[in-house]
């Protein structure tokens, strides 16, 4: 140093310090972290105020502080600091930020407010302290600045400045940071849940696979799917949904406690990854845990309470493949295999990748199948429950895949609506199915399927319409079958278009009925003309009595509503006695016939056809 150096100039010094600053000011913006930018102000004003010792703290939301920086000081003491709450006798920091104004202390030995802390900084030489609080812009008090001195000493008039600068520029740090933090879990974290998002996948999962390739250790990527939680939404409202969601996260989080990453998808869709503590990795153990502690009963705190229903799908690296993307679309056709099981989870298998393979090529060709002529319908009578007399038929889609042969509609229909294609098809069946029943001779009714979307994505009343004018079909033989699932999607657009198809003429029936969340609001949403009772009650009357108590309640209440109820499914004479018994109105089943081409009934589509005793054993 020279003698020059050594005389003081408050001027010189102050424009130092702003230059100081500024070069910390870039590096904040650069996204220096908020502990190396500390650190350097505290070398920086040690160096142009000799004899201070700088020391930055912050304070948490819970009144505990946090040591941020103080280069000069022992590390013990750093540690020492870091935990302790602040109150209005807690050393100088803290009860500077309990009070939120500057703190004196000339002498550390006899200040009482050093009393629980003097023993803690006279070993180290700590005589005195000067604490400036560091307030944000709307006098958030966020932590506190300090000079400590060697000897019993105040602060000069010109110390206490550059404390305050210094906390004013702290306090832009500090802000700073936590708005960094901020932006960060909003990018990298789910708000609802706290847990990580999407992102945080795309980030994190491919680093857990090259780690875990390097310690030749197996990882279990697990799908984890909330079965029809958009019900619960619609039933109870978005606030009770997202509770419930977070009670969901909640429960996943502490069974998927050391798992490597745990991440909300999007809606009520989970994934997990694993990594295995050792060379093998019972993923079905941890699969059944979180079938087990996810599924079941929920308690919100207003009182709601439901049964929410999981489940899994499972993949495993490098098992199953070594990219990431490979293995979530794995998981997904492991989880979509779930979605069948009863256990509530699946393990991808050789077996899955051809179906993984299968589904591939039907999301491929599903659009082209129309026109390729590979679609066909199929007509199920429905007979009336007393006089075994056929009132209609049921259309049924059917899809002869030149690779794959035939495809039942429970697996090309939800492809065709993931992939669009559903419109050029429900179209294809409505003028299919209206062109043949124009040509019966007994003016049967037909029923034909609609998907949601078809209603809710398109001008549907207009097609109906069309293709009623086209076939010369009259409005009333058409009945439209819809789904409960409809109404979730869409409430308002489905019943504006179901009355303009009433209007037109059309009848409409509510299909597999019972089945869904809210079967009674759905019932009650819409006019409907006629209940079907889905198969699966239909199935279990006989030997499971809550089955039957449901078949007979629905058949009740369609009859107080004045609605038709046609029972599906029926296969057996037990079971067609049981429902004619209950009150039903019609049946439908293989007892009284498959689904069959048109040709295989022009004997029943003929005037004045009954369906006699033998017809109904040849059908079968
Ligand atoms: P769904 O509307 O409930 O149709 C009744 C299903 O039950 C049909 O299956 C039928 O073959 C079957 N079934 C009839 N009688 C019996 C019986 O006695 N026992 C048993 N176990 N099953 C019986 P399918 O043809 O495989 O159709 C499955 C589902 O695919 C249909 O269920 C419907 O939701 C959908 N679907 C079929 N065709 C179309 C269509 O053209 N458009 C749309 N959007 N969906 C369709
Ligand atoms: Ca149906
Ligand atoms: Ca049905």
């Amino acid at each position: 140093m020279t003698g020059e150096d050594d005389i003081f100039d408050p001027k010189a010094t102050e424009e130092r310090l702003r230059c100081l600053q500024q070069q910390l000011l870039v590096g904040i913006a650069l996204g220096d972290s908020l502990v190396n930018v500390m650190t350097a102000l505290c070398n920086g004003v040690e160096a142009l105020a000799p004899g201070v010792i700088c020391s930055i703290v912050a304070v948490d939301d819970n009144g505990r502080l946090k040591f941020l920086a103080g280069p000069r000081l022992p590390q013990v003491y750093a540690d020492a600091v870091s935990g302790i709450t602040v109150g209005p006798e807690v050393g100088s920091c803290g009860t500077a930020i309990f009070l939120n104004r500057p703190i004196e202390t000339v002498e550390i030995a006899s200040d009482p407010l050093w009393a629980d802390y003097r023993s803690l900084a006279l070993p180290y030489g700590l005589r005195a302290c000067w604490s400036c609080p560091i307030s944000s812009a709307e006098d958030r008090v966020l932590g506190a600045f300090a000079f400590y001195f060697r000897e019993p000493r105040r602060a000069s008039a010109w110390e206490c400045l550059i404390a305050q600068e210094c906390a004013n520029f702290c306090a832009v740090a500090i802000e700073n940071s936590e708005a960094r933090t901020r932006l960060n879990n909003l990018a990298f974290f789910d708000s609802l849940t706290g847990l990580g998002n999407r992102a945080t996948l795309e980030n994190r999962l491919g680093l857990i696979l090259q780690h875990s390739s390097e310690t030749r250790r197996p990882v279990g990527i697990f799908h984890i799917d909330v079965v029809e939680f958009r019900a619960i939404n619609d039933l109870h409202g978005y606030a009770v949904g997202d509770r419930a969601l977070m009670q969901v996260a909640e429960r996943l989080r502490s069974i998927a406690g050391d798992c490597d990453l745990v991440v909300r998808l999007g809606g009520d869709d989970f994934l997990v990854a694993k990594t295995a503590s050792s060379g093998a990795f019972d993923v079905e153990a941890l699969a059944q845990e979180f079938v087990g502690g996810l599924q079941g009963r929920y308690d919100l705190e207003g009182g709601e309470c439901f049964s929410i229903k999981v489940r899994v799908g499972v993949a495993q690296f490098p098992l199953n493949g070594k990219e990431q993307d490979e293995l979530l679309v794995r998981a997904e056709t492991a989880l979509r295999r779930a979605k069948r099981s009863e256990q509530g989870y699946a393990i991808f298998d050789a077996h899955m990748q051809l179906e993984q393979h299968r589904r591939r090529s039907l999301e491929r060709d599903v659009g082209l199948g129309v026109e390729r002529g590979e679609f066909a319908v199929v007509f199920q009578p429905q007979v009336n429950a007393k006089r075994g007399t056929i009132g209609g038929f049921e259309t049924l889609l059917r899809w002869n895949h030149p690779a794959h042969g035939l495809i039942p509609p429970t697996d090309f229909i939800p492809v065709a609506e993931a992939k669009g294609a559903i419109l050029g098809i429900g179209a294809f069946v409505l003028r299919e199915a209206c062109r043949c029943a124009a040509q019966w001779h007994e003016k049967l009714r037909l029923a034909v399927n609609v998907s949601p979307a078809q209603i809710v994505r398109s001008d549907f009343a207009q097609l109906v319409r069309n293709v009623l004018s086209e076939t010369g079909l009259e409005p009333y033989r058409l009945e439209l079958e819809v789904t409960e699932s409809l109404f979730i999607q869409d409430d308002a657009t489905a019943s504006t278009t179901l009355r303009r198809l009433k209007d037109l003429g059309v009848s409409v029936a509510i299909d597999d009925f019972g089945t869904g969340y809210s079967s009674l609001s759905t019932l009650r949403s819409f006019p409907f003309d006629r209940i079907k009772v889905d198969r699966s009650f239909v199935a279990d009357m006989v030997h499971n009595s809550d089955a039957a108590v449901i078949v007979n309640s629905v058949i009740g209440l369609g009859r107080a509503m004045g609605l038709r109820v046609v029972a599906e499914g029926v296969e057996t004479k037990e079971q067609a006695t049981m429902l004619r018994r209950a009150g039903c109105h019609e049946l439908q089943g293989y007892l009284f016939g498959k689904p069959l081409p048109a040709e295989n009934y022009a004997h029943i589509m003929r005037p004045g056809a009954l369906l006699g005793r033998r017809d109904r054993s040849t059908a079968i």
